[in-house]
């Protein structure tokens, strides 16, 4: 039997997919707040930030070179906005594989006015041969040219004008130690807390003029894992169940009945983390289970598990990182209704466990 059998969870149009799917439409750039009194929770972050932009435009100088890492959805192009609109620069959007060859990235850079902010996303994904085009230019501000082929090649230096590099990475430790070192300020960002994400959703209601309780956006909060943009689709989709079915006002009861439906439990885990955690338990006993035998038994590629499923189930204490492999829990057994084998001793766990991978 394949181990797949009976997945019914959709991992690419998932409801609780931290990064931006179809169905999140214009409105994600409507809730985007502008300002740093508007970008909730962070605390340290922007305090910092506000500083340093303070100093910067105290001397008329550029921001230093900021990386934010932290996972998908918690809101580093937001920031990226905001900063560039306490600034009062021009922002450039672009994405590590969307600058494929070391020239597009020279016709970015050529292009700027003094001051601009470049947000590079998922800037870990840059080629080397890119990267290196970007040391002199963040450095230096300078960008070295070949031209010509053999003997008759020569280097030239082009100035650039002051610029603000913003790169934006779900894994920080995959980033090259050449480029991390050339950005002044690093930030990480955290996940969420249920009152920040509450907030976060009232405020969004307020915005697409949607009736939402204070128990209402608590309830949509504690079931969003943290991620901001999750709480604004979950809102969404609600919405839909209370003009549908109720008064059309979102309040404790209804938030929990429509999640419910939309298979949403109450601590936000879906489908997928359920079939996620019943494989590492079925099949692997509880673990430890390497991350790249898990990914092959569920489908899905390493780095998603990683960065995208696990840091949530990571946080609430669902899964545990160990030297041989992750392991699930006690108290995710107890959430799925399941005794964890150290209290049956040899059980049907046991029984089903597959041929050790690794
Ligand atoms: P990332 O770039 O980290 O994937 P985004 O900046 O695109 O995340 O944020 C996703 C959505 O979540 C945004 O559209 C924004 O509306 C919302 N959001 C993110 N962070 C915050 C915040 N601190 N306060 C309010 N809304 C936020």
């Amino acid at each position: 039997m394949s181990i797949m059998e009976g997945y019914e969870g959709d991992f690419e149009n998932r409801l609780l997919a931290p990064e931006s799917i179809g169905t999140d439409g214009d409105d994600e750039i409507s809730l985007r707040p502008r300002t740093f009194e508007d970008y909730v929770g962070q605390e340290k972050v922007k305090e910092n930030l506000s500083v340093y932009i303070a100093a910067a435009k105290g001397r008329e100088e550029a921001l230093d070179h900021v990386l934010l890492y932290g996972p998908p959805g918690l809101g580093k192009t937001t920031l990226a906005g905001i900063i560039a609109n306490e600034m009062g620069v021009n922002i450039r959007v672009t994405s590590g594989p969307a600058i494929e060859k070391p020239g597009d990235l020279a016709a970015l850079l050529t292009n700027l006015t003094p001051g601009d902010i470049l947000f590079v996303d998922e800037i870990h994904r840059l080629s080397r041969a890119v990267e290196e085009v970007l040391y002199p230019a963040m450095e230096d501000r300078a960008l070295d040219i070949i031209i010509g082929k053999g003997p008759s090649a020569r280097s030239i230096r082009i100035d650039l004008p002051r610029f603000t590099l913003i790169g934006a990475t779900t894994r920080a430790g995959q980033l090259s130690a050449p480029l991390r070192d050339r950005f002044g300020v690093i930030f990480r960002l955290n996940l969420y807390s249920n009152e920040e994400l509450a907030k976060i959703v009232r405020r969004s209601a307020g915005l697409l003029h949607i009736d939402c309780t204070e128990e209402g956006a608590l309830e949509l909060a504690s079931r969003s894992r943290g991620t901001p943009r999750i709480a604004n689709r979950l809102l969404k989709r609600v919405r839909d169940f209370a003009e549908v079915l109720g008064s059309g006002v979102i309040d404790q009861k209804l938030a929990d009945k429509s999640l419910n439906r939309m298979e949403v439990d109450e601590l936000g885990l879906d489908e997928v983390d359920r079939k996620l955690l019943k494989t590492m338990i079925r099949n692997y006993n509880g673990g430890p289970v390497g991350l790249e035998t898990l990914a092959a038994s569920v489908g899905e590629e390493a780095v998603t598990i990683e960065d995208v499923y696990e840091p949530y189930l990571m946080q609430i204490g669902f899964v545990a990182r160990t030297p041989r492999g992750r392991v699930v829990t006690d108290l995710a057994y107890s959430h799925l209704g399941m005794t964890p084998p150290g209290e049956k001793g040899k059980g049907d766990a046991q029984q089903m466990k597959l041929p050790a991978e690794e």
